[in-house]
Formats: C-alpha cells, sequence, structure tokens
C-alpha cells in the first residue's frame, strides 16, 4: 500500500486528510505534527468569514468553502455555531470606495452591499463617533467555530483511517525512485517515515519544509496579532456586528509624544500612517476582540510567537477614531489583556499555494488571514490534484506553476486590492 504523508495538522493538513478519504483515497495516510492539531495559526484564527472577495478566483473559492462546510452536516449551524451576522465597514468619508471600481464583487448584484449614509446610520449605531458617514455592510459574512470545524474533519479523517503521529519532520529527503525519507523526532526518538506521496502542510513552517528539498516557496510571513478585554464600561453593544475601519489613520498624540517618538528610531513607526482595516467584535458574555493587521515586516517563523506590548495601545487609540467611547480605555486598559498572535504567511499577491511543487510532491499553503474560512476547498483542491480528479477553474491560480504563466501573471499585475484585513 502506498504512503500518503501530509507535514502539518492545522485547518489546511486536516482539511486534505479528509478530502482525500472522502474522494476516495486508498492510501495509508499519516498526519504529523509536532504538537496537537489545530494548535498553532489555526488556533490564532479570528473566526470570522466573508463572502466577499476582490478577485473572482479568490470569490468562488471561499464561496466554495463556505458552501463545504455547510454541506459537512446538516446541524453544521449548530455544530460549528456558524452565524452569518454581517461585516459593517465604516468610513469617515461619505464617498469613499469600500470596494475598489474593479472589484468583482461590485458587479454581483446577490452579494447583497448595503451603504447607510449619515445620519441615518447613527440611529442604530450610537457607538460610533459622529465623524463617520457612511457604513457599508456585507450580510455574507459572519463567525463559526474554528477549533469545531476542525474537530470535524480531523475526526472525520480518523475515523477514516488516517493516521496521526505526534512528531517533528527535522529534514525530508528525495529517492532516486521518487519517493521521500522524512527524518522525525519527539524527545529523544528518532526516526524515518517513508512517503509515496508527500504533502507540505506547516503553515508558517511550509517554507522550512520545502528547502530541505531545495524548493523555494514565494511566501512570507507576518505577525498579525489580536487581543481580548474586558468591556467593563460596555461601550460596545452585545449585538454589534464585526466592525472594521475602512479609513487609513495617524494615530493621535500629544505634541510631546510626537518629538519623542520622531527622535527615537524604535518608535518613529508609531507616527506612520497606519492602514485600513483596524476591527472590533464583541466576544463571550462581557469581552471584546481587536485585531489590526498593520504589520508589513516579514520575518522568520518561529513556533512561539512573541507578545508586542505595544498592541494594545495602538489598536485602542486607533479603535477610538470610530468608537469614541473606547478613549476612555486608552489611559485605563481593562486586564487581563489575552494577546493572540501568529503569522499571515502569504504570496504577494495574497493567493494561496496550492498543487504539485515536485514529483510526487504538493503543497497546500499560504492561506494568509483566509484559512479557517479558505480551509475545507484549500483541502478538497489539493486532494482532487493529487488524485488528478476534475479541478475547478480557480486551480490554475492557486497552481505554485502560476508564476510561469503569463496570463495569469498579468491578472496578478492588474490586482489593485489584495483583500487582506
Ligand atoms: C491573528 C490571526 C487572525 C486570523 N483570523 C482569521 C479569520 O478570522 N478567518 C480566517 O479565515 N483566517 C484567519 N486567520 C488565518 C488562519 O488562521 C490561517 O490561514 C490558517 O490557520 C493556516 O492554517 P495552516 O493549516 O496552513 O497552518 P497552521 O495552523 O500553522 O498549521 C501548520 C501545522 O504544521 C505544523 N508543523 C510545521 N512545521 C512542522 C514540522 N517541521 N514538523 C511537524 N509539524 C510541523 C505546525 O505545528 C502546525 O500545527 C488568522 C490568522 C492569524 C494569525
Amino acid at each position: 500500500m502506498n504512503t500518503t504523508v501530509i507535514c502539518g495538522a492545522g485547518i489546511a493538513g486536516v482539511a486534505t486528510a479528509h478530502y482525500l478519504k472522502k474522494l476516495g483515497s486508498t492510501d495509508r495516510i499519516v498526519l504529523v505534527d509536532r504538537a496537537q492539531p489545530l494548535s498553532f495559526t489555526t488556533a490564532a484564527s479570528g473566526e470570522n468569514f466573508r463572502d466577499y472577495w476582490p478577485q473572482r478566483c479568490m470569490q468562488d473559492f471561499i464561496s466554495n468553502s463556505l458552501k463545504l462546510i455547510r454541506e459537512l452536516d446538516d446541524d453544521y449551524e449548530t455544530l460549528f455555531s456558524f452565524k452569518q451576522t454581517g461585516y459593517e465597514f465604516v468610513s469617515q468619508d461619505e464617498d469613499r470606495e469600500i470596494f475598489p471600481s474593479d472589484d468583482i464583487s461590485n458587479d454581483e448584484g446577490a452579494r447583497a452591499i448595503q451603504r447607510i449614509l449619515s445620519p441615518c446610520l447613527h440611529a442604530t449605531r450610537p457607538y460610533l463617533g459622529d465623524n463617520i458617514k457612511q457604513v457599508t455592510q456585507i450580510t455574507q459574512a459572519g463567525s463559526f467555530d474554528v477549533y469545531s470545524l476542525g474537530q470535524y474533519l480531523y475526526s472525520q479523517a480518523r475515523a477514516a483511517d488516517v493516521e496521526f503521529k505526534q512528531v517533528t519532520v527535522g529534514n525530508i529527503e528525495m529517492s532516486p525512485d521518487g519517493t521521500y525519507a522524512l527524518s522525525l523526532h519527539q524527545g529523544n526518538e528518532a526516526s524515518i517515515l517513508k512517503a509515496n506521496t508527500l504533502i507540505l502542510a506547516g503553515g508558517p513552517l511550509t517554507p522550512k519544509l520545502a528547502a530541505c528539498l531545495g524548493i523555494k516557496l514565494p511566501l512570507l510571513s507576518y505577525l498579525q496579532r489580536k487581543i481580548v478585554l474586558n468591556d467593563p464600561l460596555s461601550i460596545i453593544p452585545r449585538d454589534m456586528p464585526f466592525t472594521i475601519f475602512a479609513d487609513p489613520q495617524h494615530l493621535s498624540w500629544t505634541d510631546e509624544e510626537k518629538v519623542a517618538f520622531s527622535e527615537d528610531a524604535e518608535l518613529q513607526w508609531l507616527l506612520n500612517e497606519f492602514p485600513i482595516g483596524l476591527h472590533i467584535k464583541p466576544e463571550s458574555d462581557s469581552q471584546i476582540k481587536l485585531g489590526w493587521a498593520y504589520n508589513r515586516k516579514s520575518e522568520q517563523t518561529e513556533f512561539t510567537a512573541y507578545d508586542d506590548e505595544s498592541f494594545p495601545d495602538v489598536v485602542m487609540r486607533g479603535a477610538s477614531r470610530f468608537i469614541p467611547g473606547l478613549a476612555q480605555y486608552i489611559e485605563n486598559m481593562p486586564t487581563p489583556i489575552t494577546q493572540i498572535a501568529g503569522y499571515y504567511t502569504r504570496t504577494a499577491e495574497n493567493w494561496p499555494l496550492i498543487g504539485l511543487l515536485q514529483e510526487n510532491c504538493y503543497t497546500v499553503s499560504g492561506l494568509s488571514g483566509y484559512g479557517t474560512m479558505a480551509g475545507c476547498a484549500a483541502g478538497e483542491l489539493c486532494a482532487q490534484t493529487i488524485l488528478d480528479e476534475q479541478l475547478p477553474w480557480y486551480a490554475r491560480n492557486f497552481d505554485p506553476s502560476r508564476y510561469q504563466d503569463a496570463t495569469i501573471m498579468a491578472e496578478i499585475a492588474a490586482i489593485s486590492s489584495d483583500g487582506q484585513l
């Protein structure tokens, strides 16, 4: 019997295992991970989804993924706490085009975008500042419980005889016959696992796995963060939708602070323009969750992401720009603050990398800040590719060979928004 080894049991790896079995793979399938399944980047997910993307390939890919989630189980809403509560983009400019005009989703009436202007918007959103002049709603968006979804896929895979080994992959070598030998270790124990088919699904560590085989992947990793903290002043209503600030901004500082930062090379970045995308939602009974993917500096990936002491202050200052009540927390931050950090591992165009890398070696990676909503379609596409099934049209856009395809490169060159939040 042939053996397929999947390196990495995040959402990409477990979904690939599930769809390989669902689509009829007769291989022995072994999932390997240095830690418990779903415990690395997947555990950092903000658990949001949106069926709204700037390019057709991403739109169809994510739509398919959400369809696959719904098809997993008739009771998916309860099982995965799947809630379509919508997203609201807010702006200080009533004329701002929240989505670029070349955004394909704008053409689709079915995508239900609604624009609400000032003063109407404040009647039902008293928490927003008077400076907010526009709210653009997307209804096909919301949240789900990522761990429940991942566990469901993992349990289905295990029930279909997929094996799991908690080991670290230290090295991978390709044999002349096109098979692979993985050097594994756990504590002091070392072993070799042979694979006829190899799938690299190591999330941020995928480039390191590929490097063992001399393959350089076009992926960079950026640490991004969220914080969860109490909201003792009840600034955020419990039924507030996921709310995103759609304007770039400079944080507000006193004149003394501005002078001090401008003279300190380590702190000058605090005076820079920050990007759009700061987002807030209510969390559990009395907490709030805030995130802002403003980090544009890629870095070497590690298994332990470090806390950034400046993040809570920066994100609270940014958030008070559209929800002024939150300014009360800048000098008096409720504790404890839980910081959740993880890598957005992405290609420059923010499309995933799914397909063949070299003989019998595939990857499902580059899932950036959308991997938990995309997990099912990513796993399905990887499995379809390996099993030589008919592929969805977008497969060519995500195949690692796309960088040699002039037509796709022209599409990539024309991208005006990479859709990152
Ligand atoms: C702060 C943050 C918020 C996010 N919010 C959202 C969101 O709201 N919605 C959304 O859809 N997506 C979100 N994402 C993105 C999403 O979480 C990721 O795209 C997704 O989890 C990536 O899954 P993965 O399986 O590729 O990687 P991982 O989950 O990182 O899985 C890779 C696995 O490989 C294992 N591994 C790597 N190297 C080795 C090795 N050498 N040996 C053994 N095991 C190895 C790791 O231990 C890990 O378990 C967010 C990401 C971050 C960081």
